[in-house]
């Protein structure tokens, strides 16, 4: 098997599953008992805690653990929005935001909010001055992604981190996709919220945290206990919480050999596929792009045909439409970039590891332009477009 789906999940790295095993075992005890036996539960708690607040600039205290990223996204999102509903019901947003926010941002529409979804560039970048003039005296909210999911493309959060500070208003990032794969400072980048998942980043599902500035006050997002300060209520997923604090420290760790080896990877891969398979377009900022990301659209050709094809010779990708809910529209993300309906259906994305090789991207690639030409050869649409060439 090749796996190429990073972006969806990657797999729990040997020493995260050798850290957790214990917290099932041996060390089971509830962190908020007060015999000695929990005591090693909760020390283990507050260890991860400082090393997932190392990774982003943090302090401790200002990591709340739930459990995943679209929790943590959720949590921010309606949050921000009942506290602040006394000053203002105006949410600045992008179109090209994981489902965890826009289906939130929908939900909230419902419930009187006014939402400004930006526009991006054909890169995917969101435009400043539009950002700018998008902001009212009724704006209470900025969330705008560290880095897509779909596309790759790393937005200039320092940038949107200032104006919101300028404006006095809240900003919130979902950096799922960026945690431990591009630096990042919440002090200086003025972030104040920051949602991450652990099995983005070779820790283990369902665990994520939501980063709150001290001093931030939205309100509770699960009633019940006093964990997390009381406010996300619940007993902790304490190997959960040992696994994603040893990834994170992981991640930290070798983030500059890996993405320095990750990003000659992908270009090289991007090189290949642009040379040797004609009329195809790389999607998302050639430069400002996550290091494990390629994005690519082949005209003529319908990405799920793609995806069996490259199945069938064990290789793991996915495709530009709608993933999870199995409908057929094209990805909001690749719309909003302005790939026509047609091209965004044949859209590729791969996403690489740190255990990638070189073989493994010759291979897929020479799989992938047999592919790609198999089904033009089938394709009447390619067929009448070569007519017309000659
Ligand atoms: C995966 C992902 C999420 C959701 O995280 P879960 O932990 O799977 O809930 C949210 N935002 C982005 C950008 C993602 O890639």
């Amino acid at each position: 098997m090749i796996y190429l789906d990073n972006a969806a999940t990657t797999k729990t790295a040997p020493e995260v599953v050798q850290a957790m095993l214990p917290y099932f075992t041996e060390c089971y005890g509830n962190p908020s008992s007060v015999y000695d036996f929990a005591g090693k539960s909760k020390e283990a708690v507050t260890t991860a805690r400082e090393q997932i607040a190392k990774v982003i600039g943090a302090k401790k205290e200002e990591i709340y653990f739930t459990a995943g990223g679209s929790e943590a996204d959720n949590w921010a999102l309606k949050a921000a929005f009942e506290f602040f509903k006394g000053k203002g019901n105006h949410i600045i947003t992008t179109k090209i935001e994981h489902h965890a926010i826009l289906h939130t941002c929908e939900y909230l529409e419902k419930r009187g909010a006014r939402i400004t979804y930006l526009d991006v560039d054909e890169n995917g970048v969101v435009k400043l001055d539009e950002l700018e003039k998008a902001i009212t005296p009724e704006t209470i909210l900025i969330s705008v992604m560290f880095a897509n999911n779909e596309i790759g493309t790393i937005q200039p959060i320092k940038e949107i981190g200032l104006i919101a500070r300028e404006h006095g208003i809240l900003f919130h990032t979902d950096a799922v996709q960026a945690f431990g794969q591009v630096p990042i400072n919440v002090d200086e980048m003025n972030i104040d919220m920051l949602s991450s998942s652990g099995h983005k980043i070779n820790g283990p599902k369902g665990i994520g945290f939501l980063y709150i500035r001290k001093g931030v006050k939205i309100r509770s997002f699960v009633h019940g206990g006093a964990q997390e300060r009381k406010r996300r209520a619940g007993t902790e997923n304490v190997p959960g919480i040992v696994g994603y604090g040893v990834a994170a420290a992981r991640a930290l760790n070798t983030m500059k050999e890996r993405t320095a080896r990750e990003i000659e990877l992908r270009d090289y891969m991007i090189e290949r596929i642009m040379k040797e398979i004609p009329y195809v377009k790389l999607n998302g900022d050639s430069v400002k792009r996550l290091p494990n990301n390629v994005n690519v659209s082949f005209h003529f050709i319908e990405g799920e045909s793609l995806l069996l094809m490259l199945d069938s010779f064990g290789i793991c990708a996915s495709s530009g439409s709608a993933c999870t809910s199995g409908s057929l529209d094209p990805s909001h993300v690749l719309l909003a970039i302005g790939l026509p309906h047609e091209i965004a259906h044949g859209s590729l994305r791969l996403t690489l590891s740190e255990e990638t090789t070189k073989e493994e991207i010759d291979f897929t690639v020479d799989k992938l332009r047999d592919i790609v030409q198999n089904l033009r050869n089938m394709s009447p649409l390619y067929e009448d477009f070569i007519k017309k060439q000659k």
